[in-house]
């Protein structure tokens, strides 16, 4: 569970790392990160060029164990993508269409809280995120909302991406504070964190064009945070972006958690290529996906959580990225879309008992959380009785 107070995870760290050795040139992280000082551009340039990634992993597995010792959590949540209609085309998304596609799709009100209504007894979250539909403003979301918590007031809405948030506000003509407002007082209880991609506004124009620029999903989070709404933060890497981006991302991010302390958890995730519009890609490889999130780990001092998202990254990398410092692989999700068309193959049909398995097969503990980190709930496996009557039965 988690440690509380910064003081008290920081004085574990600090016991922590002193009590092993470390490779000398690795000296100046350990003892900054052991006296509570925040990774430089320069230390990060360092763990992305070091070849020991044996090391990074290791240090950034002390630090979430200071701050966690060993459980690692989960949720469950079902996702609900209500439109793939999107007015813009970003390169890398395999996900929207066009009004006109014969796949094209719009949930109306009625058609998802029906489909919701099919999860509605054993999840405690709906995830939705979706394309930025030509005629859904500010009342259409708002209905939506508070039709939503009328009918399911147990189930925590985290729902719709900066970009979302921005291009309502503008579609109604109101500001972005005002419709953060209206949606949190229909219902909206969190801000998932995608679309922020890389947080550079070169890379932006090349993957995304007339997406919201780098400052516009800063100012977005921050608006959410100052109206008590918390957020989470994302980071697509793997596209066309340098390492000097990817650490001005973690920075940014950083300092705007040192302003808010809005930004609850971390979710790095590298491009899936398929059916997208780049094909100068680079690619991320399952080593890289690793030394990523330790990296986030050790640069995001004031972020808590750290995700392995294994809807992006497969249930194999989620567990290893539960010994490179994440803490957590998110839910159970059952449906989801924009990961899937782009080549994910996670699979949708996990419940409790399957996640937990992954975080026990990391040697941690599993422990069921809710949205906002508030209420932790240690899970524990249920025996297993066709394993026990075949030991039965071998006669053991
Ligand atoms: S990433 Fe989002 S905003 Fe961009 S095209 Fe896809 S659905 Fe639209």
């Amino acid at each position: 569970m988690p440690a509380g107070e910064s003081s008290v995870w920081r004085e574990n760290l600090s016991r922590n790392l002193q009590a092993n050795v470390w490779p000398s040139d690795f000296e100046p992280i350990v003892t900054k990160l052991s006296n509570g000082e925040q990774l430089s551009r320069s230390d990060g340039h360092f763990l992305f060029n070091s070849k020991d990634l044996d090391t990074i992993g290791r240090i950034a597995n002390i630090v979430k164990f200071a701050r966690f010792d060993n459980s690692a959590f989960f949720n469950v949540n079902v996702h609900i993508n209500q439109t793939n209609i999107c007015t813009l085309a970003c390169r890398f998304c395999a996900f929207r269409r066009g009004r006109r596609a014969k796949d094209a799709y719009a949930m109306d009100i009625d058609e998802y809280v029906e489909d919701l209504r099919n999860y509605a007894n054993h999840v405690d979250e709906v995830h939705s995120v979706g394309g930025l539909h030509p005629e859904w403003d500010i009342e259409h979301y708002s209905a939506l909302f508070s039709r939503v918590k009328d009918e399911f007031p147990d189930i925590h809405i985290k729902a719709l991406t900066a970009v979302e948030i921005k291009h309502i506000s503008k579609l109604s003509g109101i500001t972005i504070r005002n419709t953060l407002k209206k949606l949190r007082d229909s219902g909206l209880g969190s801000l998932p964190g995608g679309g922020a991609e890389i947080l550079d506004d070169d890379v932006r124009a090349i993957i995304c064009k007339g997406k919201e620029s780098s400052s516009e999903y800063l100012e977005i989070h921050q608006t959410a945070h100052e109206l008590g709404i918390p957020t989470n933060c994302t980071m697509l890497f793997g596209t066309v972006e340098t390492i000097d981006q990817r650490i001005t991302h973690l920075l940014k991010l950083r300092d705007l958690q040192d302003k808010t302390e809005g930004f609850q958890c971390f979710v790095p995730y590298p491009f899936l290529p398929d059916d997208s519009r780049l094909p100068e890609a680079q690619l991320a490889s399952g080593t890289e996906i690793l030394r990523m999130i330790a990296i986030s780990r050790l640069m995001l001092d004031n972020i808590p959580h750290i995700k392995a998202y294994r809807m992006n990254i497969g249930d194999e990398i989620a567990e290893l990225a539960l010994q490179f410092g994440a803490d957590d692989i998110d839910g159970t999700v059952q449906k989801e879309s924009i990961m899937h068309l782009a080549g994910s193959n996670a699979p949708l049909d996990h419940d409790k008992e399957m996640l937990a398995k992954i975080v026990i097969n990391s040697g941690s503990k599993p422990v069921q959380r809710n949205t906002t980190y508030t209420s932790f709930e240690e899970y524990i496996l249920p025996k297993a009785p066709a394993r026990r009557q075949l030991r039965m039965a071998a006669g053991e």
